[in-house]
């Protein structure tokens, strides 16, 4: 998935780490002549690439952060009870990953760009579901599941869509 680049931090051996907006880190090495990323030596340099598109391999196998804290559940919805909205084409926020657990039954998570899935959840099964992924989802009989949210220690968001 395409993520913004927000900032920057050293890992543990002093290597350039690139963070995401989803909350992933990303290793921005200059290693001639096999890796070439010489603005990575500057300040300059680096503040010129905060903003711009990354890939995310880490949002695309819907790795969630492990440091980003649960901080809301939903209650548990059932085909009586859904939202419309979670019917139809949504997404998370930024800066929200959702854990989706379901209870009973099974449900069917499709993504909007039909690029992978559909997914067929059943019970006990959970998922995560990355920021801004857009996707629907589909109630067999029977089924019941909630939703985890997490997101950043250092965040304060107002809501999850
Ligand atoms: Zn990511």
């Amino acid at each position: 998935m395409k993520r913004l680049v927000c900032r920057y931090r050293s890992d543990e051996e002093g290597y350039l780490v690139a963070v995401l907006d989803c909350g992933h880190g990303l290793h921005m090495r200059h290693r001639p002549p096999f890796e070439l990323r010489p603005w990575t030596l500057t300040p300059e340099g680096r503040a010129s690439r905060v903003g711009t598109e990354a890939s995310c391999v880490r949002c695309d196998r819907f790795e969630r952060p492990a440091e980003w804290v649960e901080y809301k559940r939903s209650q548990t919805f059932d085909a009586a009870g859904l939202p419309a909205a979670l019917g139809r084409d949504h997404g998370l926020r930024e800066g929200v990953w959702a854990e989706l657990r379901v209870h009973s039954g099974a449900l069917t998570l499709s993504a909007c760009d039909a690029t992978e899935g559909p997914w067929v959840l059943a019970a006990p099964s959970t998922m995560n579901i990355a920021p801004g992924w857009r996707h629907r989802v589909t109630l067999g009989p029977g089924c019941s599941f909630d939703l985890v949210f997490y997101r950043a220690p250092d965040a304060t968001p107002a809501g999850e869509h």
